[in-house]
């Protein structure tokens, strides 16, 4: 899930539907049906190459056929039941008219629902509209699991699972990743001075300001508090201390003002770590440790910066803020 997804999710989208069936032409009738009410329709003629496309790409919806190839639709249902990463996937299986064993038989293989043979569409259409509601309200109970609920970025359990999966996959691709440590600088003052309400504000704004400085892969978690994390896939230290002093002038800039119209003024410390860069930094707690440690000597650098892993700073501490 890339932060762009993390938001994109929030608005409604097509439910996806991957169809299973031997028989093209089956295959084809229901497929256009399907789609003509409104799904996203992938299509499969065996069970084995439905679950490699799962593996691929999850889908809300799989509906299969029993006799599908090698392996059964009703396996196909038992496998992605079983496995964690497609256990949601709700289940629909058709079953032949007299088959009645093989409706328990699918039901206990993990089905959520069935259909018999011949398939009315009318029904069909009815059981998806039940299934997306299902699949609708898993996903948004989804959200709210992941989501810190004041300022909408991904809580730290959500952050640490992308940063743990985007880390696995830079290792074994052997691309760069990156991860930018944010805290705000002397917060407790401003809810000292202005209040708590000023602060959540505050909170808010500064995670639209990091946002607007993200691409489609990186992703902002709130750890804690008023601090923040963002993971850079594919960025080296370099890029990130680019995207890190983009981050640092743009939370400085905001305009925030109380009630009264008094100006609030933010600004925040930042410390990097790069994944590779240093071979003990492997696993997703010793990059966020280093990148901590870096964080720290920002802080006690004075504030309002950046600095990098292993006092890597740029000459000239190039990335401290002027003034
Ligand atoms: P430093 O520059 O060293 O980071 O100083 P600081 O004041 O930012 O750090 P400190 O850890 O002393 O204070 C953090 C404050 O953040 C204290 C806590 O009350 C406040 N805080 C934590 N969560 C929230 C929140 O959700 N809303 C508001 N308004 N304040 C919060
Ligand atoms: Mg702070
Ligand atoms: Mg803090």
């Amino acid at each position: 899930m890339t932060s762009a997804d993390f938001q994109s999710d929030m608005s409604p989208e097509a439910i996806s539907v991957l169809i299973c069936e031997s028989s093209s032409v089956q295959l084809r009738i229901l497929s256009e049906a399907v789609r003509q009410a409104g799904y996203s329709v992938q299509t499969a003629s065996t069970a084995e190459e439905a679950l490699n496309f799962l593996n691929l790409m999850p889908v809300d919806i799989f509906l299969t056929g029993i006799e599908v190839g090698s392996v059964s639709g009703l396996e196909a249902c038992w496998s992605l039941k079983s496995n964690t990463e497609t256990e949601s996937v709700y289940t629909i299986v058709i079953t032949a008219s007299g088959e009645d064993r093989r409706l328990e038989e699918s039901l206990d293989a993990g089905a959520d629902d069935f259909i018999r043979k011949p398939v009315n569409m009318t029904e069909l259409r009815a059981r998806l509209r039940a299934a997306s509601r299902l699949v609708r309200m898993q996903k948004q109970f989804r959200r709210l699991a992941e989501t810190d609920a004041l300022t909408g970025a991904a809580n730290r359990r959500a952050f640490m699972q992308y940063l743990e999966m985007k880390a696995q996959y830079a290792t074994r691709d052997d691309t760069p990743l990156s991860v930018v440590m944010v805290d705000l600088d002397h917060f407790k003052t401003i809810n000292d001075e202005h209040g708590h309400a000023a602060g959540d504000a505050v909170l808010i704004e500064t995670v639209d300001a990091i946002q607007a400085c993200l691409r489609d892969g990186d992703m902002l978690g709130r750890l804690g508090g008023e601090e923040f994390c963002i993971v850079f896939p594919g960025a080296g230290l370099h890029s990130a201390a680019l995207a890190g002093e983009r981050i640092r002038a743009a939370v400085e800039a905001m305009t925030i003002k109380t009630e009264a119209g008094v100006a609030i003024p933010v600004t925040a410390s930042l410390g990097i770590a790069s994944l590779g860069h240093d071979d003990l930094i492997a696993a997703p707690d010793l990059l966020l440790q280093a990148a901590d440690a870096a964080l720290y000597r920002a802080k006690s650098g004075g504030r309002n910066r950046v600095e990098l892993d292993n006092g890597q700073s740029q000459p000239d501490h190039g990335l401290r803020a002027a003034g």
